[in-house]
């Protein structure tokens, strides 16, 4: 697989720099320099899942891993169900929130974890990356206990859930987690000042695990062909997505899904009133304003990183982005949404509701909606018990770390203690 930097086209990587590396010169995105079409979509579609995820990624990958290598890693990475829920006759939940942190997030991280393991093996890499939430979970998570990988992940300081923090901030071993006094622009702002220093990057073989790393994207394409591949037969060609959206990382996974031959009739992206992308789309200016708080946080950005990604996509398959759908709602309506969800039988949260809500209000006759629900409702379960009248019961994986004590460090939003503990971390 080739890549090339979007911001200095000359510079082109393999697929093992890209994971590596993360982020090119001048902190530009890497992107595939060809996407070809997938040859047998129908036989792929009734293949299972580890079987025609590896051969997805194979195909993407290309020689640079064996099929069998894949297959290995698939395996690994991917050892939990992506499966559909019907809500109504024409509407259907893509539940990715089945992995051990209960957030989507697994699958990205899981399937980097594999390939970083795989090709740094024996040198010394340390992952920093910022989350607004499920990242970081994931991220730690994936990559727990597995030697000669440090962690380091940066999150804004009373703007996760409680469950979220108890997830994966009571790990301790090779994971090490810092709460900013701050707000997440500046966390991953922190994250790519660490990135512009050439030399602590060497020293310490710096890679950011963030949802800009190649090899979670290629992750993610691999649940779009799982949804449309549980439909019927006769609902596989009007498919419209609704992706719940903060740094656009899923919906540029998405849309590589759909560039492969996936049919998809049409994407829906879906924000909370960080709206810098809605708003752009309706009328061509991109002015974000500062991030605020809201109930879906994993949401809460307004410069998405991955939106780069989505203009190049679209300007090398000279599409335009009209095509796509967009809305943003207010805490307000997300509320309603979840109620509204509620009353016809499916408990969700917050991000969940948001793609429903946007999904139900711009699906046109004869189409198959497929919301996408990014959480497992009891990851805000303080948020979901008191919107909806019955409390979401806690799965086993948020249960069993619950009494466990927080072992973050706290930071202000500055680089230079940042430095000094990536050096020690390492060290
Ligand atoms: C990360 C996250 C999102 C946003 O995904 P992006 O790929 O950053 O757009 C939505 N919902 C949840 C629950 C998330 O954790």
């Amino acid at each position: 697989m080739k890549l090339y930097n979007i911001k200095c086209p000359e510079q082109q990587v393999s697929f093992a720099e890209a994971v590596q590396i993360g982020l090119g010169k001048n902190q530009g995105l890497f992107f595939p320099s060809e996407l070809t079409k997938l040859a047998n979509i129908d036989e792929l579609l009734n293949q299972d899942y580890v079987t025609r995820s590896s051969a997805i990624l194979h195909h993407l990958i290309g020689d640079e891993l064996s099929l069998a290598e894949v297959t290995e890693m698939v395996r690994n990475a991917f050892s939990f169900a992506a499966p559909i829920t019907n809500v109504s006759d024409n509407v259907a939940a893509l539940e990715l929130f089945h992995g051990p942190t209960l957030a989507f997030k697994d699958f990205g991280a899981r399937f980097m974890a594999q390939c970083l393991k795989r090709f740094s093996a024996g040198q010394a890499v340390t992952i920093l990356t910022a989350t607004s939430g499920d990242t970081g979970a994931a991220v730690a998570h994936a990559f727990y206990g597995i030697e000669n990988i440090k962690v380091v992940v940066l999150y804004p300081e009373g703007k996760i859930s409680e469950l979220q923090e108890k997830l994966f901030c009571t790990l301790g071993k090779n994971i090490t987690t810092v709460a900013v006094k701050s707000d997440f622009d500046a966390c991953q702002a922190l994250v790519k000042q660490a990135f512009d220093d050439e030399a602590l990057r060497e020293q310490v073989g710096l890679n950011s695990a963030n949802s800009i790393n190649i090899s979670r994207l290629l992750a993610q394409v691999c649940y779009y062909f799982e949804a449309v591949a549980q439909l019927a037969q006769e609902k596989r060609q009007n498919v419209v997505f609704s992706v719940p959206s903060g740094n656009f990382g899923d919906l540029t996974a998405g849309l590589i899904a759909q560039s492969l031959g996936l049919p998809v009739k049409r994407f829906i992206a879906a924000t909370n009133i960080n709206d810098t992308v809605p708003r752009y789309l309706a009328d061509g200016q991109w002015l974000p304003h500062p991030t605020v708080a809201t109930l879906s946080n994993a949401m809460d950005v307004s410069q998405p990183s991955n939106w780069p990604r989505i203009e190049e996509l679209f300007k090398v398959q000279n599409r335009s982005l009209s095509e796509l759908g967009f809305g943003a709602l207010t805490d307000e309506q997300t509320q309603e949404a979840m109620l509204a969800l509620y009353q016809q039988g499916y408990v969700s949260e917050p991000h969940g509701a948001i793609a429903w809500q946007q999904l139900v209000s711009q699906l046109r006759e004869a189409e198959q909606g497929i919301f996408l629900c990014t959480a497992h409702p009891a990851k805000f379960k303080s948020v979901v018990d008191g919107i909806l009248p019955k409390p979401v019961e806690l799965p086993d994986a948020l249960a069993q770390r619950i009494d466990l004590p927080l072992l973050s460090k706290y930071f202000p939003a500055e680089f230079a203690p940042l430095k000094e503990l990536l050096m020690a971390v390492s060290g």
